[in-house]
């Protein structure tokens, strides 16, 4: 790992560090992100192995302009109303992905709405345009410590993991940028931060929710995070299939069976994905979402998923598959 100070050459190195599938942790006005393609799912992957993260929670995507982010997530008055008025700033906006979206799966877990946001900070700013891709970062610290808000915090906690730091001194605001979701009939404040409800509502002209969670009364049902789920059942640990499963394999299913039929090999391609021929995690955890989704199907009873070693990326993603396994949350 290098820690660099930016400037036009080391922005345009950690730049094309981003495009090849490094991280890259980078200043913004808020905390250091840890930066990465959001659209190459490996890259994107990586973050969560760095962090140490044991579940995948949607990241937001950062993006030069709001041309941008138009190119992934389908705008609404309010969000052209908020952007305009904010961006660039610590204001991240929850709306519907495009259908042509490039964005990776995993960087929004599987979820329909993608978060993202103009940071102000010049050099990420300047990062986010030399890259030209949207660029996925959490805070750049592992999973459970303190977001950091100079690159030693950054080098303390992250180390090798990270391939570079781009280095511009201590972050202005160290508060986390607000999550505001505006894919649902009313504006809802998922994590305050530093914009405040009441100056959303005086700009939105609306009022807007706060729904961080925490309140055991949801001031609005029904519009808490729902994690992905496939609607058909989903099975782990699988050692064979039943007749009419789909396969989600990991590794090897050369000698996988169909019970009474015959060999899960002999199954149409539709019917079988492999999250890593090679036994991959971070290559499974970039499959993850849109291998799940591909066998989602009422054609098949259920998916039937092979064992994943419960180590590194694995513990996130067997995470996400029991959870799945109960239906959804
Ligand atoms: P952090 O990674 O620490 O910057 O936190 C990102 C925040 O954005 C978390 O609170 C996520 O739950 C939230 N978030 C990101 N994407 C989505 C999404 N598509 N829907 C709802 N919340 C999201
Ligand atoms: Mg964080």
């Amino acid at each position: 790992m290098s820690i660099k100070t930016a400037n036009d050459k080391t922005i345009s190195e950690a730049a094309s560090l981003l495009k090849e599938g490094g991280l890259v942790a980078f200043p913004t006005e808020t905390v250091y992100g840890l930066g990465a393609n959001a659209l190459d799912g490996k890259a994107v992957a990586r973050i969560f192995e760095a962090k140490g993260r044991p579940q995948f929670n949607p990241l937001i995507v950062h993006v030069s302009d709001v041309d941008q982010a138009k190119e992934l997530v389908v705008f609404n008055e309010w969000a052209e109303i908020a952007a305009h008025h904010f961006w660039p700033g610590p204001l991240t906006l929850i709306l519907p992905r495009k259908d042509d979206c490039p964005v990776n799966e995993l960087v929004s877990a599987g979820l329909d709405t993608i978060a993202v946001r103009v940071p102000s900070h010049p050099v990420a700013l300047k990062l986010l345009k030399a890259a030209g891709v949207p660029v996925a970062a959490p805070s750049a610290n592992i999973s459970g410590t303190l977001s950091p808000t100079t690159p030693a915090h950054v080098s303390e906690g992250l180390g090798d993991k990270v391939d570079m730091i781009l280095a511009a001194g201590a972050c202005d605001v160290g508060l986390e940028s607000t999550v505001l979701d505006l894919s649902g009939n009313t504006p809802v404040i998922l994590r305050p931060g530093a914009i405040t409800a009441e100056e959303l509502s005086r700009v939105l002209e609306c009022d807007v929710i706060v729904d961080d969670g925490n309140s055991d009364k949801p001031k609005s049902p029904g519009m808490i995070l729902k994690h992905y789920a496939p609607s058909i059942p989903l099975r782990m640990n699988a050692i064979d299939l039943e007749p009419g499963e789909a396969l989600l394999a990991f590794g090897s299913d050369q000698f996988m069976g169909i019970k009474g039929v015959g060999a899960a090999k002999d199954l149409p391609e539709a019917q079988r994905r492999n999250l890593s021929i090679e036994g991959d995690l971070n290559e499974a955890a970039a499959n993850l979402f849109a291998m799940l989704r591909a066998l989602d199907s009422p054609e098949y009873n259920g998916i039937a998923v092979m064992a994943i070693p419960d180590q590194g990326l694995g513990v996130a993603i067997n995470d996400r598959l029991r959870r799945a396994t109960k239906g959804s949350g």
